[in-house]
């Protein structure tokens, strides 16, 4: 099969409490592996078995067929999932922050670091129904986005920093109905700031025009 189901980067209880070892077996084992097996089952037979999952979302976006528009979600979701792992690290000693270059980026772009967290809660919480919150880099400038369902920031040309799954399934076992509270425990407690870092050196940041 082309998709494999990645494997989390730290132990499913690492994230707790934060984040239960109940919601990522369900996250992970249920939700993202379901994801992997239909992707696999749809492009089976197809010119996108042996097409890179990033060329697949690029190429299915922004098709009206039902079929490819089935691949863009599974795919989307794919490869959301996968970045959204990544963006988590089990939590230290206090709270978690960015440092160096990510922090003085993050500064220059929304004033400082708790006004970065608002305006990115608002996003999260304005996200009407399943979707994703993100800071990704646009046309070499940070900015806070959000997107529905499978949607991601490779669908609008801009490389993703920061990924906030706010589908129901990413928070009810652990949060029920409260999004914002599971938004502000990912924020504070779980961002792995060195991906964020990497992501972010791997791109061109404009400097202020
Ligand atoms: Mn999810």
């Amino acid at each position: 099969m082309p998709f494999t189901l990645m494997p989390l980067p730290y132990a499913k209880e690492a994230l707790a409490p934060h984040m239960s070892a109940e919601t990522l077996d369900f996250h992970h084992g249920k939700h993202h592996k379901t994801y992997v097996e239909t992707l696999n089952k749809l492009i089976l037979g197809t010119p996108y078995e042996n097409t890179p999952l990033e060329s697949i979302i690029e190429d299915t976006c922004a098709d009206q067929d039902k079929d490819k528009k089935k691949i863009f979600n599974n795919a989307g979701q794919v490869w959301n999932h996968n970045f959204f792992w990544n963006c988590m690290t089990p939590p230290k000693e206090g709270a978690t922050k960015p440092r160096g270059n990510a922090l003085q980026q993050i500064e220059k772009a929304f004033g400082n670091l708790d006004d970065f967290k608002s305006e990115f809660k608002k996003a999260a919480t304005d996200q009407f129904g399943s979707g994703w919150a993100w800071l990704v880099l646009d046309q070499g400038k940070l900015k806070i986005t959000k997107t529905p369902n499978a949607e991601n920031p490779l669908v609008s040309g801009q490389k993703a920093l920061l990924g906030c799954d706010v589908w129901e399934h990413a928070y009810y076992l652990d949060y029920q109905n409260r999004r914002v509270d599971m938004v502000e425990a990912f924020l504070n407690n779980l961002v792995n700031w060195e991906f964020v870092a990497q992501n972010l050196d791997s791109s061109e940041v404009r400097s202020a025009a």
